[in-house]
């Protein structure tokens, strides 16, 4: 059952009960959670690079001040290990999300499922508890839908995945068909950049708007 999963990932997974008589709220964290693109901004500024803005990728899109141009493909994973060692801990929360997950988890079982390397977790615990988000969290290795069917495959009731990128959606059709797919992108500039995932059931652009849309699904469910 666990095949596709990375090692790393199981014993996070088994250490969190999945209450199969409710709804499941399956959350990523950066751009759903957390203000990733503001701190990423902030980090830039402080390397002596810049966003420019013009397509949904960190690829191509980062550039040094100094003569504009791309910051080299494969510094990238090293400046991200970087980024996630100094704003882990300090990414400032989405408008809402604490405040609406509240309200959810009187209903529904909340996991944050977030692709933040695995030895950051601690980091991101405490940035999740510090901003009124204390839920279990897996800090997932590779695409997220094995993992999603995993923890949502025992379910008498509806289960759901809110996350920003589109090859993350199209991973939970692939493997779980089965869950609501919320496309949602707290950044308005980056939210602007993309259109619909493919593969999500629904886009939304506002924590308001995943709740409502949430609640309605579980009561028609
Ligand atoms: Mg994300």
């Amino acid at each position: 059952m666990t095949n596709g999963i990375h090692e790393d990932v199981i014993p996070q997974i088994d250490a969190i009960t999945i209450q199969t008589d409710r709804p499941l709220i399956i959350t990523d964290a950066d751009e759903v959670l957390f203000g990733f693109m503001q701190g990423l901004e902030i980090f830039l500024e402080e390397q002596e690079m810049f966003f420019d803005w013009t397509s949904f990728a960190l690829h191509g899109n980062i550039r040094q001040k100094s003569d504009k141009k791309p910051v080299e493909a494969e510094k990238i994973p090293g400046l991200l290990e970087q980024f996630f060692d100094e704003y882990a801990h300090r990414l400032p929360p989405v408008d809402g999300a604490a405040e609406h997950l509240q309200k959810l988890s009187e209903t529904a079982q909340i996991v944050v499922l977030s692709n933040v390397p695995p030895k950051f977790a601690a980091k991101r615990r405490e940035s999740l508890v510090k901003s009124g988000m204390d839920f279990p969290l897996i800090a997932n290795v590779g695409p997220k839908g094995r993992v999603v069917n995993y923890l949502s495959r025992n379910l008498s009731k509806p289960a759901f995945f809110i996350d920003d990128i589109p090859t993350n959606h199209s991973s939970v059709f692939k493997h779980a068909t089965h869950v609501h797919r919320l496309h949602y992108i707290a950044d308005d500039r980056l939210a602007k950049l993309l259109e619909p995932a493919e593969h999500s059931t629904a886009r939304l652009d506002s924590w308001p708007e995943l709740y409502g849309h949430i609640l309605d699904v579980i009561d028609k469910g």
